[in-house]
């Protein structure tokens, strides 16, 4: 096979066995995992490396003692509310290691003490200090070794700019996808399909989330009428930077376990009157107490202080929060932090067992777009990338021991296709923006989540079809906000991070 990264599609010789939609870290790994014999092929939206996985700052969360299974796994069933699917908590948690020394074995170099020994950091909810990073950027240094791995395979092939507009479906069971790259398509059928499509960041107006979320697993998911569930479990992330720009700054949760503290807008601490572990409360309780400080005080936005921790060591340990806030004149080893609750991560998404098989044949599904139920109704923090490697591996696990090579029937059939209609979409994208951060936040009427509901469907009514990859992400940003605000409506009490009154 060939090995370079980047290459033109349409080489109809090619035969893949899997194809993995992402290229994120549940993307990679499993390609990685999967045995060698089979030849995989990976196609992605935009560059390889833009991806939400990239942008991850804390680290992976990882009992890597046995003795701390137990307090990691009470910890995760704590910050999901005990809506978590126990069994799987379990495995996840328990299976970190394993993962975690391939994820060495692959060339990240996560942070080590003088002993050799790895480095480990707390965040909110954690009781004590687990998880492995490397520095402030851990996604970006996984993502690139993940890349560098990947490109010495001759059985992987990533497709950049490779959009997946639809899975293929017949007899019931998924044998294919619909590929497009600018007007040309190409179906390929494959034995097996993973979904690795990442979040729906990009359907709020403020989000950490990298451009590439916009929803696109999930609703091919919903078009095949796979099971997706438990969309109205939505993480906004207490701190992101309050300061305008086109992806939101994180602020990561890793400066509020070295000693961050929250100070409202009079730079008085609050998070004392709403939870007993104050600044180190799970996210779902620090974002909602922010919203309602904010409310108390009247404004929007507070502060997070770390001034008081030394300065040379708040630079070497966050050298990228550093940089970046002083980019915008704050050095924040002397000035409080704009901070602000923004949309960051969804719990619900395609419904999986602990082998990442989705509720219809031949369809996986790993990472932020599927829901295993280790989250629950809200996500302990640096969770989501031990939930995208153990359930990567166990997907490739499943596929190495059921799928013989002689199993595969692929071929790609390729076609040009005539523009219908030049269109770039951009005021459905801000109204339905609009729609989703003003009515279905961090804290959810009922009246609300209908009017939005309606507006929805408004604009899903109105949108002529065209045959442009802006176009299909418009379509399946609508598609999944409704499943969002369906879910949102049927869910009646607040749990985790739905928080709603009926009125
Ligand atoms: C700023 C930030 C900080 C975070 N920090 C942490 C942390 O410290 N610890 C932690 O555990 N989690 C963290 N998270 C969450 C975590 O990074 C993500 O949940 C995880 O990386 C998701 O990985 P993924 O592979 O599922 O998706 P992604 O990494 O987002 O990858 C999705 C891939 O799918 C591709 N794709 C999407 N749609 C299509 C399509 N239609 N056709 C083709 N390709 C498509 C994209 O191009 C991309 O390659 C953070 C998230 C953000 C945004």
């Amino acid at each position: 096979m060939k090995t370079e990264l980047v290459k033109p599609m349409g080489d109809k010789n090619s035969i893949y066995d899997v194809v993995i939609i992402g290229s994120g870290i549940a993307g990679l790994y499993t390609a990685l995992t999967l045995d060698s014999k089979y030849n995989i092929m990976v196609v992605t939206k935009n560059e390889v490396k833009e991806c939400n996985s990239n942008y991850a700052q804390g680290g992976v969360a990882a009992a890597l003692e046995e003795e701390d299974f137990n307090n990691h796994i009470k910890d995760t069933l704590t910050a999901g509310s005990g809506y978590n699917e126990k069994s799987v908590v379990d495995v996840i948690i328990k299976e970190a290691k394993e993962n975690i020394m391939n994820l060495i074995d692959y060339g990240v170099n996560f942070d080590r003490n003088e002993d050799g020994s790895l480095k480990k950091t707390k965040e909110g909810g954690h009781s004590r200090s687990r998880i492995v990073h490397y520095k402030d950027s851990t996604g970006e240094e996984i993502i690139r070794a993940l890349i560098e791995e990947s490109k010495k395979r001759k059985n992987i092939d990533i497709f950049e700019k490779t959009f997946c507009v639809d899975l293929i479906k017949e007899d019931s069971k998924i044998t294919g996808v619909i590929l497009q790259k600018e007007m040309k398509r190409f179906d390929v059928k494959a034995s097996k399909i993973i979904i690795a499509a990442g979040g729906i960041g990009k359907l709020f107006s403020n989000s950490t989330n990298s451009i590439i979320a916009t929803g696109d697993g999930v609703s091919m998911a919903i078009r095949v009428k796979a099971e997706v569930m438990d969309m109205e479990f939505i993480q906004f992330h207490p701190t992101g930077l309050n300061i305008d720009e086109e992806r939101n700054f994180l602020i990561s949760e890793a400066l509020r376990g070295e000693g961050a503290v929250l100070r409202n807008q009079k730079g008085e601490l609050f998070m004392g009157k709403y939870h007993p572990l104050k600044d180190l409360a799970p996210r779902d309780i620090v974002s909602q107490s922010i919203t309602y400080e904010m409310e108390l005080q009247k404004n929007d936005g507070v502060f997070l202080d770390i001034t008081h921790k030394d300065s040379e060591y708040v630079k070497e340990r966050f050298p990228q929060i550093y940089n970046h806030c002083l980019e915008f004149g704050i050095d924040i080893t002397k000035e409080y932090i704009p901070v602000i609750p923004i949309h960051h991560y969804l719990m619900g998404g395609i419904k999986v067992d602990i082998n990442g098989k989705t509720t219809i044949n031949n369809l996986y599904a790993c990472g932020e777009v599927s829901r295993t139920g280790i989250h629950g109704a809200n996500r302990l923090a640096s969770n989501s990338l031990l939930e995208a490697i153990v359930t990567g591996n166990r997907i490739s696990k499943d596929i190495n021991k059921n799928l013989a090579k002689i199993d595969c029937k692929s071929e790609i059939n390729y076609y040009d296709l005539k523009l219908m209609k030049e269109y770039n979409y951009s005021n459905e994208i801000n109204e339905i923006r609009n729609i989703m951060s003003s009515n279905v936040f961090i804290i959810r009427y009922e009246t609300k989540l209908k009017e939005a509901l309606e507006k929805i469907q408004k604009i899903t009514d109105e949108l002529e079809e065209n045959n442009t990859i802006a176009y299909y992400e418009v379509r399946n940003m609508l598609v999944t906000a409704k499943k969002i605000i369906e879910d949102a409506i049927n869910r009646k009490e607040s749990l985790g991070s739905h928080k709603i009154f009926n009125k």
